[in-house]
């Protein structure tokens, strides 16, 4: 297809409730989002970036530039397919997850005029998929009381965040509270060999997985792990490519591997890194990134490939955006519809988009 133009738009989305981080208090997910325009229609993609790089080290704001000034003129006035823009944009290095929007929305293109899903167009394997959510670090009494209500609301899989001092004791309190939820926990890289025992008790207290324990450059702590506890110890930050899965894989420092489309520049490379898995009998989870209703449809469809045997991260964005220009997942009964409309997902709301953005331009040739 010739791409005839790419519009970029940060978008300022308020959140259901104001979230504390080290910087202050965010009431709004800045996100930055992009459509492209082709002679075989349009389409839209999400840059799952956060506000801040405290995650990976791209940030919305940071993203929206990169995408008007470096990333949308070098695919403007060209024949492209999704699957060709890797090899369009290789002159530039880095930003993965600006990337990895301007591929979903030609995606979307390509989709929408051959009326096929993403869901179907990946391989799915199932209609729905469990509805998993995540529990942030807090006072134990909280962090309980917080799983028991998304038990209630029906998550039959939730990932409590740990770190140390604040491990055994809050997993403890959780599994008293939400009988017949898996629970798993994400250390965010937080230990190191000095609480290999810890987690190995951890391990072995019901809980499901065990997700990113030690700093993505601790691998003999990780491979000891491994070789000591029988749940999936999951690589979620060390995972950025399938070469440094491949590189995990043979020191044995993993069992399990959290895909994130965004971090991998791509909903192509998380299904060819989901399929290298499946071969080499990783297990496979989904990771999300508290993206909008877009993102969301993109994270559905993905899961629901057969290899995600580890229920991941699949919640509706309403459980964080108090507004939102994009429709959002079905969730019922505890489990999420995976999406089959043609396309990535539907297109947002004009006067909601218009009125969270921030931010626009245009690319022309
Ligand atoms: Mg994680």
């Amino acid at each position: 297809m010739l791409i005839e133009r790419v519009e970029v738009r940060l978008l300022e989305l308020p959140l259901v409730e104001p979230f504390a981080a080290a910087h202050g208090t965010t009431r709004s997910r800045e996100i930055a989002v992009v459509r492209v325009d082709s002679d075989h229609g349009h389409g839209w993609g999400e840059c799952s970036a956060l506000p801040e790089p405290t995650y990976t080290d791209e940030l919305a704001a940071g993203a929206f530039v990169f995408l008007h000034e470096e990333l949308a003129p070098r695919l403007v006035g060209h024949q492209l397919t999704a699957a060709s823009i890797g090899d369009q944009l290789s002159v530039v290095e880095g930003h993965p997850m600006a990337r990895a929007a301007l591929e979903m929305a030609v995606l979307d293109i390509e989709l929408r005029a051959e009326q096929t899903s993403l869901a179907r167009f990946l391989g799915a394997g199932v209609d729905d998929l469990p509805a998993g959510a995540a529990v942030g670090l807090g006072p134990i009494g909280e962090v309980a009381e917080r799983a028991a209500a998304l038990a209630e609301d029906g998550f039959g899989r939730l990932k409590v965040k740990i770190a140390p001092g604040h491990d055994v004791e809050v997993v403890e309190a959780v599994l008293g509270r939400v009988a017949g939820t898996e629970v798993q926990v994400d250390g965010n890289g937080a230990y190191d060999a000095r609480h290999l025992d810890r987690l190995t008790d951890l391990a072995a207290s019901g809980i499901g997985a065990i997700e990113q324990p030690f700093s993505p450059a601790d691998v003999e702590p990780a491979a000891r792990l491994v070789e000591r506890c029988s749940i999936p110890v999951v690589a979620d930050e060390a995972a950025v490519s399938a070469a440094a899965v491949a590189h995990l894989r043979s020191r044995s420092a993993l069992s399990g591997v959290s895909i994130k489309a965004a971090r991998l520049g791509g909903i192509l490379a998380a299904r060819d890194l989901h399929d290298r898995c499946v071969e080499w009998g990783l297990a496979v989870t989904a990771g999300g990134m508290v993206e909008s209703g877009l993102g969301r449809h993109a994270l559905a469809a993905l899961a629901a490939l057969p290899g995600f045997t580890i229920a991941g991260d699949v919640s509706p964005a309403g459980r964080w955006l108090a507004a939102d220009p994009w429709p959002d997942l079905a969730m019922d009964g505890g489990r999420i519809t995976v999406p089959t409309a043609a396309g990535v997902a539907p297109d947002p709301d004009p006067a909601v988009l218009d009125h969270h953005t921030t931010e626009r331009t245009e690319i022309l040739p």
